[in-house]
């Protein structure tokens, strides 16, 4: 194990977890992790990676996965990000941000067809909330689902779609009722990316997650028959705020591994490299960053799993997942730029991949709720435990 793992805050089950899962991303990932920044999607990729079991983690065994929960879950997001981000972005788009929905509030025969061939990796998911003109402000999405008959037609457009080109489906949000507060009137789909009516329009040209693809995508009279409505009509906010904190908890896993492999080169490559005749990590100027780098990946993997593990207990963790993700996520892009800095100019090389990791890090004060919305939230929870309703 490696030293900078505390081992008291997790099971010994989990600990032999990271183990294989590490064994595995090694083995399988970190020979080609350069090389898929600059090639095709990684389909077969993913498809080792739900054969090993990690796309399944979270999901029923019914359905072909392991139901270890959200600890486990970060665990995998962890891992395979010290490898190689986008990676894991692609994953973790498929199997939690679109898997969750459909787990938690698909029936059993929508599991079936539409949620086992992604945890065996036969299919890629993806999740369908930001429009053109609707990003934070996801309540006030303009795609509208309108009944014709038994089935439903979709209209409108979906930007910065991870997976979007390459999927097969996707849990899309759509308002079903105008009339009515979005809250009530969204309702969510499974919509399947071969059906009339779905185009890709393109795939986002990005800073960084270079192996994952980011789409814009648009749905014109996509018909979609009554068995593809998840839940009910009308509960698709309530299971877009349900999936969102599985999300943020699993993005903080995600962060950790970030920032993970460009501290480890670092706190090596300041023991190696001489300058003055001495050490570099001698000066303060790079062991204090080292120092600060330790305790923040210390610091973000302690509250992501309480996040975590509130989720595993059942709990409501709005508060822990947005709060997780917030440090992780900042402490994911200092950690890499300090990292970089320590190399001096061999990390601003393709030589040392912290470049690399610097990018991707970058996305995750964005994605999944910016760091504005998450401190807006943050606040709010506080506020509805300092002064709760009468
Ligand atoms: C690479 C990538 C992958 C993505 N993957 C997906 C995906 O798979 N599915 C999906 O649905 N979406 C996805 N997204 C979209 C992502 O969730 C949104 O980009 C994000 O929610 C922010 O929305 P926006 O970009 O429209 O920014 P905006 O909402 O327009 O915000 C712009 C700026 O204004 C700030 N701001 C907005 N409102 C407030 C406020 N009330 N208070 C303070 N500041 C505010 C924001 O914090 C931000 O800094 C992805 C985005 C990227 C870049």
């Amino acid at each position: 194990m490696t030293a900078h793992l505390s081992n008291v805050l997790w099971t010994d089950e989990e600990l032999s977890f990271r183990e294989e899962v590490r064994d595995f991303c090694q083995k399988e990932i970190a020979p080609v992790a350069d090389e898929i920044d600059h090639g095709p999607y990684p389909r077969d990729l993913l498809r080792k990676i739900a054969e090993a079991g990690y796309m399944g983690v979270l999901h029923e065994k019914e359905v072909g996965g392991s139901k270890r929960g959200n600890s486990f879950e970060i665990i995998v997001a962890e891992e395979i990000s010290a490898v190689n981000g986008g990676l894991d972005m692609a994953r973790m788009s498929s199997t939690t941000l679109y898997g969750m929905p459909v787990s938690k509030f698909g029936t059993e025969e929508q599991k079936e067809k539409y949620l086992k061939p992604i945890i065996t990796g036969e299919k890629i998911g993806c999740i369908g909330i930001t429009e053109p003109n609707v990003g934070s402000d996801a309540a006030r999405m303009e795609t509208r689902a309108e009944k014709d008959g038994d089935e439903w037609v979709i209209n409108g457009e979906k930007r910065y779609i991870t997976n979007g080109s390459q999927a097969d489906y996707m849990c899309c949000f759509a308002i079903t009722d105008p009339s009515v507060n979005s809250r009530q009137g969204m309702s969510a789909f499974i919509v399947d990316t071969e059906t009339d009516g779905f185009s890709v329009v393109k795939d986002h040209d990005l800073m960084g997650m270079k192996s994952a693809r980011v789409s814009h995508l648009k749905l014109e009279d996509v018909r979609v028959k009554p068995g593809m409505l998840l839940g009910e009509p009308g509960q698709g906010f309530a299971i877009l705020m349900d999936e969102l904190d599985s999300e943020r908890t699993a993005i903080a896993g995600e962060a950790i591994g970030y920032g993970r492999t460009p501290y480890e080169i670092c706190v090596k490559y300041a023991d190696e490299r001489i300058q003055f005749h001495r050490k570099i990590r001698e000066f303060e100027g790079v062991s204090f960053k080292i120092a600060d780098m330790a305790m923040k990946l210390e610091a973000g993997r302690a509250l992501t799993l309480t996040a975590a593990r509130m989720l595993d207990k059942g709990m409501k963790a709005t508060k822990q997942a947005s709060i997780a993700k917030l440090y992780t996520t900042e402490a994911a892009i200092e950690i890499t730029n300090d990292a970089l800095q320590i190399l001096g100019g061999a990390g601003y090389t393709t030589d040392y991949p912290i470049e690399r990791f610097l990018r991707d890090a970058r996305l995750m004060t964005i994605g999944g709720g910016t760091v504005e919305i998450l401190r807006y939230l943050i606040q709010r929870e506080v506020y509805k435990e300092f002064l709760p309703r009468k």
